[in-house]
């Protein structure tokens, strides 16, 4: 078999034999990587950008982001409770008695120094006030008035219950490495330094189009034998969730002038196109002959279920540029195009813009009824996942799973990987799954 993991732009991948889903993804990643250096080679300085954070969830950071303080900026206490000298702590279980002489909220510093004998309330957040290193959580304490607390000299430990400055952070370290796909967190952590602005890379411009006779732009009414293109919508739908400009260039019918008009407009303007419908056995024909005019695109049968056809690689402009973009055939089946997204287009597209993670988080969970199976090709059933009686996660696929049965994926919350060599599932087997939504 030809070796796929080194797809060269100049010789097209034609194949017969199908197409392992890694070996796919091994080709996929190696031409991205090789668009990436070339597209240094011409130019790199405006592929960042600056936004402030609510422009930046889901953007993928560019350059390592700078602590410019430390973390606490001070050392505070980690509990409500009291703040003494550790010195006063023992192995055993005798009552030390401390005077208590003030309060510390978070905000308000105490200013004084705290002597042998004394101790000073305190917040969570506060500031441990001079002379302290230790707290004592309020809950610990065996007695407590306005004026003395009392606590079992071995009850915590010297320095327990306090937050050292820098522990979080220290100024001068990376707080988020480049490469990181922004999520709430980091805008938070970021703001927590009091840094407004991230550099980040710039959007990717994809571009979408749908094919195929058949398909009607929604506020038509169908004439016999059409159906509403509605990929183009969950495509919109997996992008945005990316932060990526979107290029619709609408439906295309099945004839090679459209098509190429099509193609030849998409790569103009943008870095990345994804195409449905047209890469099946009966379809392709024409589609090949334009795609090795206008580029480097392999048609691969990949095994796996649903979306076995699949074309892949790359277009050159026609501008006269040396930019190359990213092209995805995906097949028209609405599930096949999500799964197709979700396998191989989405990672790339992280790949593409800068990403050090690009692989969908996985977890697993017991199949709740037996699963059918056949060795030989990675497939992607569409299922619910939920607690089990017993606190485990269970999943039960939902309803029929055909290609083009959308129903399955709106009611379903993951998907249930069965890998290449996989063969049937049995009740209480332990599967892969993949969730819809990343919660954080
Ligand atoms: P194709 O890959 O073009 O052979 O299409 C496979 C199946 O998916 C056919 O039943 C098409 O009608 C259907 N299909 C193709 N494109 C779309 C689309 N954009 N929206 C909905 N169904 C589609
Ligand atoms: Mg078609």
């Amino acid at each position: 078999m030809t070796d796929l993991t080194k797809h060269s732009p100049n010789s097209p991948i034609l194949l017969t034999a199908s197409l392992h889903v890694d070996e796919a993804r091994k080709a996929i990643a190696g031409l991205v990587n090789e668009l990436i250096l070339e597209s240094r080679k011409l130019n790199n300085a405006s592929d960042i950008e600056s936004v402030t954070l609510d422009q930046a969830i889901n953007r993928i950071l560019a350059e390592d982001l700078l602590s410019p303080i430390d973390v606490p900026a001070a050392d505070n206490s980690a509990m409500d409770g009291f703040a003494f000298n550790g010195d006063c702590l023992g192995s055993d279980e005798h009552i030390v008695t401390l005077k208590i002489v003030g309060t510390a909220y978070a905000g308000k510093p105490y200013e004084g120094t705290i002597g042998s004998g004394e101790c000073l309330k305190i917040m969570t957040g506060a500031l441990m006030p001079r002379g302290c290193d230790t707290v004592i959580p309020q809950e610990f304490t065996e007695s407590a008035n306005e004026s003395v607390v009392g606590f079992k000299q071995n009850q915590v430990k010297r320095g327990e219950n306090r937050r050292l400055r820098g522990e979080d952070l220290q100024s001068g370290k990376a707080a988020i490495a480049a490469g990181r796909l922004l999520r709430p967190s980091d805008l938070g952590l970021a703001a927590s330094l009091g840094i407004a602005k991230l550099k980040v890379h710039r959007k990717l411009k994809v571009a979408i189009l749908s094919s195929g006779d058949e398909l009607r732009p929604l506020g038509q009414a169908l004439d016999a034998g059409s159906i509403y293109d509605s990929n183009r919508y969950s495509l919109t739908g997996l992008l945005n969730r990316l932060n990526l400009d979107i290029i619709d260039c609408g439906i295309v019918r099945d004839d090679p002038v459209s098509l190429k008009a099509a193609f030849v407009g998409a790569a103009s303007k943008a870095d990345v196109l994804i195409s449905s419908g047209g890469v099946s056995v009966g379809e392709a024909d024409f589609t090949k002959q334009i795609m090795q005019e206008l580029g480097d695109v392999g048609f691969w049968k990949i095994a796996m279920r649903p979306g076995r056809p699949m074309a892949f690689g790359m277009l050159k402009p026609v501008d006269g540029s040396k930019r190359k973009i990213l092209f995805f055939g995906l097949p028209g089946n609405p599930v096949a195009v999500m799964v197709t997204f979700y396998q191989f287009v989405r990672s790339a597209l992280l790949q593409l813009n800068g990403a050090s993670q690009t692989e969908p988080p996985m977890t697993q969970a017991i199949a709740e009824a037996p699963i059918r199976k056949k060795p030989g090709r990675t497939e992607f059933q569409r299922a619910i996942v939920k607690r089990g009686p017993d606190g485990k996660p269970t999943v039960k696929l939902t309803g029929s799973q055909g290609a083009g049965i959308l129903r399955s994926m709106s009611e379903a919350n993951c998907f249930v990987i069965l890998p290449h060599d996989q063969g049937n599932v049995a009740t209480g087997d332990w599967v892969d799954v993949a969730l819809f939504d990343g919660l954080l």
